[in-house]
């Protein structure tokens, strides 16, 4: 937490464990008030997490309920189809390059999305915690070499 408040970040954390970091405040609020919605709110939280505008308007055509399902199928897909840099079978681990449901394995937002991850996944210091978190990042997406 001091490191977050030193670097000047803003830390909300609901009841459920759902918790916001950024650098407004205000921000993260509306991001937690939108999430709390009981209005279909897909589409809207999605663009306020930063996730490409068509990869959340797909999620909310999907809907809130099947999410989880596509989510599923498309990692699977993504993994049979050796698309690996829109692979998200580890993202609950948190080892993927992108952070959303992308809206088809041809999405070019997420593919740019992925591709500037890997490159600064590549560019950290091979040492310490990161690391670590890039080797089993690279491992999960068949992208070690
Ligand atoms: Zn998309």
């Amino acid at each position: 937490m001091s490191l977050l408040n030193s670097l000047k970040w803003d830390i909300l954390i609901e009841e459920t464990g759902f918790c916001i970091v950024s650098h407004n405040n205000e921000y993260s609020k509306r991001i937690l008030t939108t999430d709390k919605n009981f209005e279909p709110h897909e589409r809207q939280l999605g663009e306020l997490l930063g996730y490409p505008a068509c990869c959340a308007k797909h999620c909310s055509n999907i809907g809130e309920s099947n999410i989880d399902v596509y989510a599923k199928e498309f990692a699977h897909n993504a993994h049979e189809q050796n698309i690996e840099l829109l692979n998200i079978r580890h993202y609950e681990q948190g080892f993927s390059l992108i952070s959303h449901i992308p809206c088809s394995y041809h999405c070019q937002t997420s593919i740019n999305m992925a591709k500037e991850s890997l490159s600064q996944l590549l560019k950290q210091p091979n040492r310490g915690k990161i690391h670590q978190w890039r080797t089993q990042v690279l491992g999960c997406l068949k992208l070690l070499h």
